[in-house]
């Protein structure tokens, strides 16, 4: 890769960021398109300070991960309507000096989802009510049939239930809900706990899908469960890379090579299985 006057930068936001792979991904789509820009990981407890920065160097485009997906909003001139009622932007683009706000996560889990069965006919339980559980519950919002929500913290699951116009039930009494789709969002399998799964098996009594979107390790807990009992199963990759296009497209106006995407993911993501 080439660096000169003219490179233009992005990047990602967040804390932690040690084992992010959206540099590996960013960078190799970038270089697939023959397009001069370099994205970093900007590892940072200063929001307010990314902003400054995002308009002063400039940096052209921002990844927004964990915590500032919510806390960013408050910083940003503008918020596409998706992300203003997810009530999270993990997307920042920067046009002549405006911060423009976008949510891919929802779209990414809705299109990991779609072609695998009939939405519409099925309901889903939906693990977790944190950041990533809100995206995919509003994408899933009226595309499901009934969507309950199972949580460790009562309070949350409610709050979320509350926006979503669904069921919730404590996180132990996931086992009850009868659920064609099961979805996980919490962090419970990811490296480096990858023995553990969120629910118990009997909670895939009545599911014939089950996505986790854990990408680390590829296959979860969660995951190996499913599968010994004949579900079809979505790994936590397809949202990641399919999020991760939405940005690209977003940022360069330009149709996301998500094949070099991939290769750079499975490269990146290396002997961790
Ligand atoms: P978050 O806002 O912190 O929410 C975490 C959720 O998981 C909360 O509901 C929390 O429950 C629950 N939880 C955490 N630890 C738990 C435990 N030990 N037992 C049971 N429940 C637990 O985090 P997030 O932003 O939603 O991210 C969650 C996961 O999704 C992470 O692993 C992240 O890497 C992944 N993710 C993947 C993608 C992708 O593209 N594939 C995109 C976004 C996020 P309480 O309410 O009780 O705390």
């Amino acid at each position: 890769m080439k660096i000169d006057a003219r490179t233009s930068l992005y990047g990602i936001m967040g804390k932690p960021l040690g084992h992010t792979l959206s540099p590996a991904v960013h960078n190799a789509a970038f270089a697939s398109c023959g397009i001069n820009a370099v994205y970093l990981a900007f590892e940072t407890l200063h929001p307010p300070g990314c902003r400054e920065a995002a308009r002063a160097l400039p940096i052209k485009g921002l990844s927004v991960t964990i915590p500032y997906k919510s806390r960013i909003l408050g910083h940003l001139d503008s918020v596409e309507a998706t992300a203003a009622e997810i009530g999270a932007v993990n997307t920042v683009a920067n046009r002549g000096g405006a911060l423009h706000g976008f949510n891919t996560d929802a779209g990414a889990a809705l299109k990991a989802l779609e072609g695998r069965m009939d939405l519409e006919r099925t309901s889903c339980l939906l693990l977790g009510a944190g950041g990533a559980a809100r995206a995919v519950g509003f994408a899933l919002r009226g595309r499901c049939a009934e969507i309950t929500i199972a949580n460790r913290t009562g309070d949350r699951a409610a709050e979320l239930a509350g926006a979503l116009g669904c069921r919730w039930t404590p996180l132990p009494d996931a086992a009850g809900v009868r659920a064609g789709l099961v979805i996980n969002t919490t962090p419970v399998g990811m490296h480096p706990e990858t023995g553990r799964s969120p629910v118990p098996v009997k909670a895939l009594e009545y599911a014939s899908v089950v996505m986790d979107i854990i990408y680390r390790p590829r296959r979860t807990a969660l995951l190996n469960l499913a599968e010994r009992v004949g579900c079809v199963t979505i790994a936590g990759e397809e949202m990641f890379l399919n999020q991760a296009a939405a940005q690209f497209s977003i940022w360069t106006g330009l149709e996301a090579p998500v094949l070099e995407m991939k290769t750079a993911f499975d490269q990146a993501v290396g002997g961790i299985k």
